[in-house]
């Protein structure tokens, strides 16, 4: 829980939703009557995965530095991979979202064992 909190927190405080909607409305901006809609949803996904995962990083850094365990967003995340697994929607789905999951919860893995090991470096030079 404190994982996914950590997660939408991050969203806000990087700004994410704004940041989205000036990038949109520049492209559409500079296209004007030649804005190709493709182009437009392309560019939403392509930061929306950029996004998902900034959120990640930040999301779990505020989650340790909180005193909770920093594995709770990657324990979710491979939950969630696995109900949609279980259940077939993967099947409705497009494949790189399988991907995408998969994605994050390894570069969450390698971030938290980076963080920990920076905190006992840190104990230890004490
Ligand atoms: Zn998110």
């Amino acid at each position: 829980m404190a994982g996914i909190i950590g997660h939408e927190i991050a969203h806000a405080s990087l700004r994410h939703v704004s940041k989205l909607y000036h990038e949109v409305m520049g492209y559409i901006s500079n296209r004007g009557n030649g804005t190709d809609t493709t182009a437009v949803l392309l560019l939403l996904n392509n930061r929306l995965e950029e996004f998902e995962q900034d959120a990640d990083t930040m999301g779990v850094f505020y989650t340790y530095k909180a005193g909770f365990d920093p594995n709770g967003l990657p324990d979710f995340l491979e939950r969630h991979l696995d109900f949609l697994i279980n259940n077939g929607i993967f099947s409705l789905l497009r494949f790189d979202s399988y991907i995408t999951i998969s994605v994050r919860i390894n570069h969450l893995r390698e971030y938290i064992s980076t963080l920990i090991k920076q905190e006992q470096n840190s104990f230890y030079r004490k």
